[in-house]
């Protein structure tokens, strides 16, 4: 008898980098090739395919990808039939220059080649596959990802950016604002419902820019706000221009929707706002966080901060250190002014030196701290209701998971406490980073 060689199913290993909509895009990739025949790999050495999802909005990070890159080449070259596939903002971002710096890899592809993957991969060949076309219709609606598990999870609702802020490279890695239909984020919401999920964060770039006909952000609140078995609905980034009266309204006016927002403030000097090109002067943003509070009593903000933008003076530095105390921020992201090429900051220059850069940047997270800490004390005392994630990092036996203001709470688990359970916990402590409760059933 003749022996069918035997043919298994290929194996993918993922690893993503970035912000959250990279994490959501890994599992849209994790689904459409799960539905070509590959299953994944939890370590690049079992793996016949390795792929980087990654980020290219700051130089570190890139640096990073490309470290790991040179790392999996050693891989291939022990390995030769692995194909190693750089994917996401920093195969746009770079392009051909990549193939130059990494000739090992057998494919480059942006954010909207995903659909194509499949192909791609199937076609051995000697030339790298260089696929970067934006594409302004593809939004993957009803593609279906692969959720990694959990009671949260992230649901793409529009994709690109119009805004080109000066310093940003992501208009020019993820193309133009597209939202993805509503029924089809209905669908999506319903479908991680039925599998569990208790918490959706929408996703977009200028989330709150969505709009698909006559529906706009605040409707699409208000539409997912209707489906059973979601209890809690969060979304992220929405730019502060595109924070309409009915996004505000529906965020008040929905209980479901928490009341957390991230909201990038990035400076604190209206000069320093005019070069970024964002749109608004401080006034108008702490107008609008009056008017949210106004709105949703008691919301928490969380904000990104670029330090050592080109022409920040120690003044402009100043004002962003007064407004973050004026606005009393719940948590913020800080970063170091990194120019992109390609940006329109690009060609203004890089005026702050790298040791400037670094003090401002330790002094706004000194400050940050300070300012987490006042807020999350002031939660002490309180009964929160928190969405349970799992067990703690640390402390044996306690329970991790988030407040309605995205804090992090833990406490002592008891057995019939499990993951997507929402438990009141009275808060005992809290630390700049975290809140320490018991269950208060
Ligand atoms: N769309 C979101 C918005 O406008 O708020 C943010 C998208 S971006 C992935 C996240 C953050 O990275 C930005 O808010 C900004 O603070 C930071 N960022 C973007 N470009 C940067 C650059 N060239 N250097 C340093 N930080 C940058
Ligand atoms: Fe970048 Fe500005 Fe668009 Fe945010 S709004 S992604 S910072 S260009």
């Amino acid at each position: 008898m003749e022996h069918a060689e035997l043919k298994t199913q290929p194996t993918v290993y993922l690893e993503t980098y970035g912000c959250q909509m990279n994490i959501a895009d890994s599992e849209l990739i994790t689904g459409i090739l799960r539905r070509a025949g590959y299953i994944s790999a939890a370590r690049p050495e079992d793996a016949d395919v390795i792929l980087l999802n990654t980020c290219a909005i700051r130089e570190h990070a890139e640096e990073r990808a490309l470290g790991r890159l040179a790392d999996l080449a050693r891989l291939k070259h022990r390995r030769p039939a692995i194909r190693l596939g750089l994917l996401g903002c920093m195969a746009q971002h770079n392009r051909a220059r990549l193939v130059e710096k990494a000739p090992y890899l057998d494919l480059v592809a942006g954010p909207d080649s995903y659909r194509r993957l499949p192909e791609f991969l199937g076609q051995a060949g000697f030339d790298p596959i260089v696929d970067v076309r934006l594409d302004r219709g593809e939004t993957y609606a009803g593609l279906g990802a692969d959720h990694a598990g959990g009671p949260r999870a992230y649901v793409t609702v529009m994709r690109g950016c119009d805004r080109f802020c000066a310093f940003c490279v992501v208009p020019y890695v993820r193309g133009r604002e597209r939202s993805v239909p509503p029924e089809a984020v209905i669908e999506e919401c319903r479908a991680l419902a039925a599998g569990g999920v208790r918490e959706v964060v929408l996703l977009g770039q200028t989330v709150n820019a969505y709009r698909h006909g006559a529906v706009d952000f605040g409707r699409l609140l208000t539409m997912v706000a209707a489906i059973d078995g979601i209890g809690r609905i969060r979304f992220t980034s929405p730019h502060p221009c595109d924070m309409t009266p009915s996004v505000i309204a529906a965020m008040a006016a929905e209980s479901k929707v928490q009341p957390y927002l991230h909201l990038p403030v990035q400076s604190g000097s209206d000069r320093m706002l005019a070069a970024m090109e964002r749109g608004y002067s401080v006034g108008q943003y702490l107008e609008l966080v009056e008017r949210l509070r106004r709105a949703i009593p008691g919301l928490a903000l969380s904000t990104d901060i670029i330090v050592g933008f080109h022409g920040e003076e120690e003044n402009d530095f100043e004002a962003t250190m007064a407004l973050m105390r004026e606005v009393g921020f719940d948590s913020a992201f800080t970063f170091k002014y990194s120019v992109r090429e390609n940006t329109r900051a690009y060609r203004l220059g890089d005026s702050v030196s790298e040791p400037e850069k670094a003090r401002r940047l330790s002094a706004v997270i000194e400050l940050q701290e300070s300012l987490s800490m006042a807020r999350n004390q002031a939660q002490v005392g309180k009964v929160l209701d928190v969405l349970v994630e799992g067990p703690a990092r640390r402390g044996a036996g306690m329970l991790s998971g988030k407040s309605p203001h995205f804090k992090t709470a833990v406490f002592p688990g008891t057995p019939n406490i499990i993951a997507g359970d929402t438990v009141p916990v009275r808060i005992v402590s809290a630390s700049s980073h975290s809140l320490v409760g018991v269950p208060a059933i």
